[in-house]
């Protein structure tokens, strides 16, 4: 059992201190601080075995150029970007006033922001090492699955899941991979970035209306998953099946060498974001939810990096922590390693 160490990771970069940039949005630092305290009670002494702090280093550039362009690039890097940061985050209303945004309670700047979201990037591409190693990784953090080309949108600032998965691929560490999205918002940014690729197939499970689908500026959104899974509001009842229909359908298309799961605790009912009202599902069928993904990758021997992803509110960490407590302490006995 030695090999079970470092399955779950966190760094500073895992905080986003939103407040001390006057940003308003409900997504909580608390949600990592309960998942660990959660863990940290359950596990015991296994739980400096298990769970690691990685460094919240600086990205290349080299590594997000796969991805991104470089004049976006040159925007996040040069400390220039304050407008895509309000954009990002939408902190302006169709009138231009402020939302979600109170500057008088901004005592950071914005760049120090950016810093910490790509130092979340680099601890992305950390664990995926990781979970190539070990079968498994679960970041307590990134997912950040909205972000385009040349833009950031929805929370997110460059696409770490297509920037981890690049990089794989051009360090010759896998071919393929699938990137399985069951964040109750559509994964249009990985959709677009992968257009095309066939050594990246992706799956979205999400909300069948709403944001980003209902957005028109929101062109690219429209890219379709290799496959999409959208559920109608008051059918969550077919969730769990729709999502084992579609798992067996990726696998249908022969094995990968490699997973990332964007794991957005953001469908739970008790998510607080005005636009996850449409998805609602119980701590259980959340459970299962990720359950099933972990079983069937592991039914595969298919590496899996987790990414933590949306939820917003004070009650979304249960979802984190329920699904960590079973996998540390059953699922892992499913890995084979
Ligand atoms: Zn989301």
């Amino acid at each position: 059992m030695v090999l079970l160490v470092h399955m779950v990771v966190h760094s500073a970069c895992s905080r986003l201190n939103l407040p001390e940039y006057g940003i308003e949005v409900p997504l909580r630092d608390n949600r990592v601080e309960k998942t660990l305290e959660h863990l940290a009670d359950v596990l015991g002494d296994k739980f400096k075995e298990m769970v690691r702090e990685l460094p919240c280093e600086p990205v290349r550039r080299g590594d997000l150029v796969r991805v991104h362009s470089s004049e976006y690039l040159d925007r996040i890097l040069n400390g220039e970007a304050t407008e895509d940061i309000v954009q990002i985050y939408e902190l302006r209303d169709d009138k231009g006033n402020w939302q979600r945004y109170n500057p008088q309670k901004r005592v950071k700047p914005f760049s120090e922001l950016i810093r910490t979201l790509l130092g979340q990037v680099s601890v992305v591409i950390q664990a995926s090492e990781i979970a190539l190693k070990k079968q498994w990784c679960y970041v307590l953090g990134g997912g950040a699955h909205h972000a385009m080309k040349d833009h950031g949108a929805g929370f997110c600032l460059v696409n770490d899941i297509v920037i981890a998965i690049r990089r794989l691929q051009a360090q010759g560490s896998i071919k393929s991979a699938w990137v399985i999205d069951t964040d109750a918002h559509k994964g249009d940014g990985t959709a677009a970035l992968t257009q095309g690729d066939s050594s990246i197939k992706t799956l979205s499970i999400h909300m069948a209306h709403g944001w980003p689908l209902d957005d028109p500026a929101r062109r690219h959104s429209f890219v379709p998953s290799d496959i999409d899974l959208p559920i109608e509001s008051g059918e969550e009842d077919s969730y769990l099946s729709s999502l084992e229909e579609g798992l067996n359908t990726l696998v249908g298309w022969g094995p990968a060498d490699f997973a990332v799961v964007v794991a957005g605790s953001d469908p739970y009912v008790e998510d607080e974001l005005e636009s996850t009202q449409a998805l609602r599902l119980s701590i259980d069928q959340m459970r299962e939810r990720d359950r099933m993904v972990f079983r069937k990758l592991a039914e595969h021997h298919i590496p899996q990096l987790w990414l933590m992803a949306g939820g917003y509110g004070d009650a979304v960490w249960k979802v984190h922590a329920s699904f960590l407590e079973w996998a540390l302490i059953e699922g892992v006995t499913l890995l084979g390693n």
